[in-house]
């Protein structure tokens, strides 16, 4: 049986406490293996630390693809929930999974939130790391940007204008103006690696956006391994803003702001409601802030 473990922080390289999530399955997506989790001590980032029985990367056939099958103990819950107000609002886009529906939210919804803070393209370059179907590159493309998007899944990005299928090694150094990435980080084994990879590819003054799920929601400790941010077995490392900043600091860049967003809070207390059954979970009171935003520049003189 396959076993691979990470023995320290992704983001900050802190030492990892015990686990707190153990033998946690992937019970949106049905993939098999087992994975525990741990927090750093440092940062609070949270740190699959140990998983088994799965390949290290279990990203293929992720958001983008179609008839994703569901196991029938979620498929009944998603039957029961439907019929929840707050659930019903989150799976109405859907007949099969509004998990599937939200995660395909939460990786073209990075404009909205990336563009008030890097305004009108004219004429700039943007990578988009993790650009999936590339919906979100349309959307930059619109707003005046030269876009180029990245992305490992070969079938993710079939039918894609502009979409490189390929990691970050694969692009020349200082050649783009802005880097984006939405809910990708917390994928890779080795968050400062990735960054350090977004500093290299962007241009001198250039700027990365990053936006990630927080490992410091108050919802990640109320519902633990059955928290929707956690994903078992294809989050590998989760950051919080700390964790974030750290990496980003580390990385090289200059200018580094980072915060916290509220928009996500609805879908991801209703889906982990939705993976806790009957458990009796008390929910802490609102705001959530279920995602992290990390803004970062690299210096003009670098
Ligand atoms: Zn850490």
């Amino acid at each position: 049986m396959t076993s691979v473990k990470i023995t320290s922080c992704g983001y900050c390289h802190g030492e990892l406490l015990p686990a707190f999530v153990r033998e946690a399955s992937d019970i949106w997506f049905g993939w098999p293996g087992q994975a525990d989790y741990s927090r750093c001590a440092d940062c609070g980032s949270v740190v699959r630390c140990e998983q088994r029985g799965a390949a290290e990367h279990a990203d293929g056939g992720y958001y983008t693809h179609d008839q994703m099958p569901l196991p029938a103990r979620i498929r009944t819950r998603v039957a029961l929930y439907s019929a929840r107000p707050l659930v019903s609002g989150v799976l109405s886009k859907t007949s099969r999974s509004g998990s599937r529906f939200f995660e395909s939210w939460m990786r073209v919804s990075g404009p909205a939130v990336a563009l008030p803070v890097l305004g009108p393209g004219a004429g700039r370059s943007l990578l988009d790391v993790g650009c999936g179907s590339g919906d979100a590159l349309k959307i930059y493309r619109a707003a005046g940007y030269r876009t180029v998007g990245l992305e490992p899944d070969p079938q993710a990005v079939q039918g894609c204008s502009g979409a490189i299928v390929g990691l970050l090694d694969a692009v020349r150094a200082g050649s783009f103006d802005v880097v984006t990435t939405s809910h990708v980080i917390e994928h890779t084994p080795s968050p400062l690696t990735f960054v350090e990879e977004c500093w290299r590819v962007l241009k001198p003054g250039g700027t990365l956006v990053q936006i990630a799920p927080n490992a410091a929601s108050p919802l990640c400790d109320a519902f633990g391994r059955n928290w929707r941010g956690l994903e078992p077995l294809r989050h590998v490392c989760i950051p919080t803003p700390r964790g974030f900043e750290s990496s980003l600091r580390s990385a090289g860049f200059s200018d580094v702001s980072v915060s916290t967003l509220n928009r996500a809070d609805k879908s991801l207390l209703a889906l982990s409601q939705l993976r806790a059954g009957d458990e009796v979970v008390s929910v802490p009171a609102p705001p959530f802030q279920s995602e992290v935003l990390a803004i970062a520049r690299k210096a003009p003189s670098s």
